[in-house]
Parts: C-alpha cells; sequence; structure tokens
C-alpha cells in the first residue's frame, strides 16, 4: 500500500455505498446510474441490503452480481432472523462460488407477526457460523448503534452484546445513522476500551425528505436532535430548502467525523446519487 500519511485524512477515507434491490426494472435501470455516478468516488465496495422474510433475497444476489460483474467489489447484506442454519449454508456457498468476498452480516429486523425466529437468533451467531464454515474467505462487516439499539435491555447490554459480536469473527462495523457526532465518538471510545480494535465506520444518511427521515428514525432508534429537527420542520413543504440545509448537515457531520479520526464513511444511498455524490464532492473525496 501507499504511504499516504501526507495526506489531509479526507484523501485516505473508506468509502462505501448501500442500496436496497430495486424491485421493478424502472429501479433496476436507476440503479444502474446511480451506482456509475458514484464510481467515481471509488468506493471500497457496494453493498446492496437484504430483506428479512424473503421479498427482496433474490434481489439482493442479482444486484451483488450485476455489480461485480461492471468490475466494482459489492457485499450482500445478509439476515439471519427467521432462516435456518441449511438456508444460510447455500446461500453463502453460492457466494463463494460466485467469488463474493465481503458480506455484511446482521440479525435482521423481526417482522411483525413472526412466531418462529429460526436457528439464529443474534447476529454474533451468524458471525460465529460464518467463520465455521468458511474460515477467512469472507470479509464480515456487522452493525453498531452510537445510540444503542432500540431493542437493547440497556446501553451497557448493547455494549456488551457488540463486543460479542466482534470478537465472534466480525472484521469491521458499519454504524446506524446518527446526526450527532459525539454518539459516534463516545460508542468508539467505549469498544475500544472494551479491547475492540476492528475499524468503525460511520454510517451516514443523507436527508432528503423530512417525514421519511422523521419515521425511519423512529423505527430504527437514530435521534434527530431537537435543533435539526425544529429547523428543518420550519422548511415546511419547500423540498429544495430541506435538502439544501440537510446537505450543510451532512458534509458538516462527514467533516467532523473524519478530522475527529473515523476511518471512512458509508452511505446510505436509497437508491439515488444526487445527494450523496454532492457531499462527496464538497469534502473532497
Ligand atoms: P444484533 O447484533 O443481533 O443485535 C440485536 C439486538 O439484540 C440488540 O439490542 C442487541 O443488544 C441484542 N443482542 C445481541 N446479541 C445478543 C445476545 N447474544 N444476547 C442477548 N441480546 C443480544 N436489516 C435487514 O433486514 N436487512 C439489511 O440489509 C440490513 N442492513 C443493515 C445495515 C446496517 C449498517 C445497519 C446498522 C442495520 C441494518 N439492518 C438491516 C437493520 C438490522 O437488521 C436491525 O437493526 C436489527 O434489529 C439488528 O440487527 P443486528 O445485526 O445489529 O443485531
Amino acid at each position: 500500500t501507499p504511504d499516504t500519511s501526507h495526506l489531509a485524512p479526507q484523501a485516505r477515507a473508506h468509502i462505501s455505498f448501500e442500496f436496497f434491490p430495486p424491485k421493478t426494472q424502472e429501479g433496476v435501470e436507476k440503479l444502474r446510474s446511480t451506482r456509475q455516478a458514484l464510481a467515481q468516488f471509488k468506493p471500497e465496495f457496494f453493498s446492496v441490503t437484504f430483506g428479512a422474510g424473503g421479498t427482496t433475497q433474490e434481489g439482493t444476489r442479482t444486484a451483488v452480481l450485476e455489480i461485480r460483474h461492471d468490475g466494482f467489489d459489492a457485499a450482500p447484506h445478509l439476515s439471519c432472523i427467521g432462516s435456518t442454519r441449511e438456508a444460510i449454508a447455500a446461500l453463502l456457498a453460492d457466494y463463494r462460488e460466485h467469488g463474493i468476498r465481503r458480506i455484511v452480516a446482521l440479525r435482521g429486523d423481526i417482522p411483525s407477526g413472526m412466531v418462529d425466529v429460526g436457528e439464529f437468533r443474534y447476529a454474533n451467531e451468524l458471525v460465529a457460523f460464518i467463520r465455521q464454515q468458511h474460515g477467512d474467505w469472507f470479509r464480515i462487516e456487522v452493525a453498531a448503534y452510537p445510540e444503542y439499539h432500540p431493542q437493547a435491555a440497556s446501553a451497557e447490554a448493547d455494549l456488551r452484546n457488540f463486543v460479542a459480536k466482534v470478537n465472534a469473527g466480525a472484521d469491521a462495523a458499519i454504524t446506524q445513522y446518527f446526526f450527532n457526532p459525539d454518539a459516534y465518538f463516545r460508542f468508539v471510545d467505549e469498544v475500544r476500551a472494551r479491547g475492540v480494535t476492528v475499524p468503525i465506520y460511520p454510517g451516514i444518511m443523507p436527508i432528503q425528505n423530512f417525514s421519511q427521515l422523521s419515521r425511519f428514525s423512529e423505527m430504527c432508534g437514530a435521534e434527530i436532535p431537537r435543533w435539526l429537527r425544529l429547523r428543518l420542520a420550519s422548511f415546511g413543504d419547500d423540498a429544495a430548502a430541506i435538502r439544501a440545509y440537510g446537505l450543510d448537515v451532512v458534509t458538516e457531520l462527514c467533516d467532523r467525523l473524519l478530522a475527529g479520526g473515523a476511518p471512512g464513511l458509508h452511505f446510505y444511498t436509497l437508491n439515488a446519487s444526487g445527494a450523496v455524490a454532492t457531499v462527496c464532492r464538497r469534502l473532497g473525496l
């Protein structure tokens, strides 16, 4: 690897972009152009989410294979809730056969009404299973929650569970999104003090639509700070004003994260390139 220590932190930052599997032909084409627009930032990899319950599972595989076919590294997300060891083993074998070497390993959200959670209860069990079956073939990324997982018994329990998940064999972590950089720095300090050494990449959510962001945040336990919520609300239906303000806020967040030592950024693109590309350009990535 070239010595990049003389460069600004931004220039060395690891970048990755997350997509969801498109459900329509139009969505497939949109994702292609989004990917082409984001390729200029030379991401480490693109990742594709995986729906619990089967609806988008084939879509994940198809999207990942297409990205790899175009010459980029791609990581399928893999959630284990409601699944069996046999089904996960088959999927891992298929990914390996296709030369895939990265997995984002998750528990997944328990769909309402699900009674049988399957053979894996938590992501640490999936990580251990992947390692047991495939040794070091896959690079494994896991999820981290700087503002804590919404179902965690306590902050302390969530930290302990995260450390156990990393120790089960994760190579890196990607965080849930957040708007308060101190939540990230504090989380990193907490887990470093507990012996975690793997890189922890902040997950970055662009601000596009206030009501959608509020809904997401409610579900996943990400806090929209009062100053941001009130400011976004004050723009009412003015979508352009929300986007412009959102770009400023998210660019500054990324800038602070990188300046404070974050090893890179993982962007939740929602399959659109506009806001994310603007942030990357402004950061000089
Ligand atoms: P875990 O690490 O298993 O944690 C879940 C909860 O259980 C936490 O409260 C934790 O404290 C607790 N816990 C963990 N281990 C134990 C244990 N051994 N004993 C007791 N309690 C424990 N979801 C999808 O369905 N598809 C995706 O593609 C997807 N991609 C994501 C990508 C990222 C970067 C992130 C941050 C999230 C993603 N999610 C995805 C959402 C994720 O599946 C949910 O947040 C889910 O509720 C938790 O998954 P996890 O892997 O973090 O679970």
